[in-house]
């Protein structure tokens, strides 16, 4: 079960084994099609629409580790968008990672439309979710494979647009292989900036039914950010969408922003009745516009 999940781990987590952020595509490929003899559950998530997702008193630590999730509690209704904000270390990654089915909760349980994500294979389960993790892991292939490699049936014109939406194609018209060019160790290096982009680009073109965005614009320059925030927002609309962020900025305009401390939820609502409540949020707030 290890050697199953670690390649994927590190392509989603942030462990940082592949310091250059790059694996040999074709390599991947061998990885994942080893036989996977405890990927028990059902294959398929019934239904297409955007998911309901519900963590119910999830306790979680990384082997040998302290807690980092306390029971933690939320739900974010289909087609709704949720905020998770907090400091560095709080265990906002780590809920992704739960959620992906990187790891599994130690006690309590996580629903995807009101059934445990556990009835069903980890593969099931990342087929119906993108998302665009705080590092993103480029295979050494071309950008468009890179983009599309979660929707090989993906027409030339759906990968055009995703390439539009991630605010990609001035950087695609430089290129002289344009979308043909191969990114890598041997190949172009993209930025951070740019990876997360093509992060972005894959996580739109896959058309999931539940979009984790953790931190996915927190390499890019404001002005950036704000042009493909607007644009995630009119491609997330009616999907579900966890937006994770450390820069409040990005996710002011979310309806609901939970807050997160040592793993738990200490504070939920909007921006504004945040800003009311004078605690914990209102105080990162403040620190983050001190300074700008
Ligand atoms: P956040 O995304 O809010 O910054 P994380 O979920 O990444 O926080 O991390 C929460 C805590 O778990 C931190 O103390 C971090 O050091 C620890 N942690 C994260 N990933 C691992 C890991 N793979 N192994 C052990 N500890 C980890
Ligand atoms: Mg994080």
């Amino acid at each position: 079960f290890l050697r199953l999940i670690e390649p994927i781990r590190f392509l989603f987590g942030g462990v940082g084994r592949l310091a250059g952020g790059l694996v040999d595509f074709q390599q991947l490929l061998g990885l994942l099609s080893e036989p996977v003899e405890l990927e028990t559950g059902d294959p398929v998530l019934p239904g297409n629409g955007p998911l309901t997702l519900e963590f119910d008193r999830v306790a979680f630590a990384y082997p040998g580790r302290e807690n980092v999730l306390d029971e933690i509690s939320f739900k974010v209704p289909a087609g709704r968008a949720v905020a998770l904000v907090g400091a560095s270390g709080a265990g906002k990654s780590t809920i992704a990672r739960l959620i992906f089915r990187l790891y599994s909760p130690d006690r309590g349980a996580i629903f995807v439309d009101g059934v445990a994500i556990d009835r069903f294979t980890p593969a099931a389960i990342r087929a119906a979710i993108a998302i665009v993790p705080q590092d993103t892991v480029l295979f050494h292939d071309s950008i468009a494979a890179n983009i599309g490699f979660a929707r090989p049936d993906a027409s030339a014109a759906e990968i055009d647009e995703a390439v539009c939406l991630a605010g990609l194609a001035p950087l695609i018209e430089r290129l002289p292989d344009g979308l043909e060019t191969i990114v890598g160790e041997r190949g172009l290096k993209l930025s951070g900036g740019e990876k997360q982009r093509v992060a972005i680009a894959r996580a739109i073109l896959k058309r999931p039914r539940l979009f984790v965005l953790d931190e996915a614009t927190s390499a890019l320059d404001s002005a950036t950010e704000r042009t493909i925030l607007d644009n995630l927002a009119r491609t997330t609309a009616g999907v579900t969408t966890i937006m994770i962020a450390h820069r409040l900025s990005a996710i002011r305009a979310a309806n609901e922003i939970l807050v997160i401390d040592h793993g738990r939820v200490v504070e939920q609502g909007n921006h504004a009745e945040l800003l009311v409540r004078d605690g914990l949020y209102a105080h990162m707030w403040r620190a983050q516009t001190e300074h700008s």
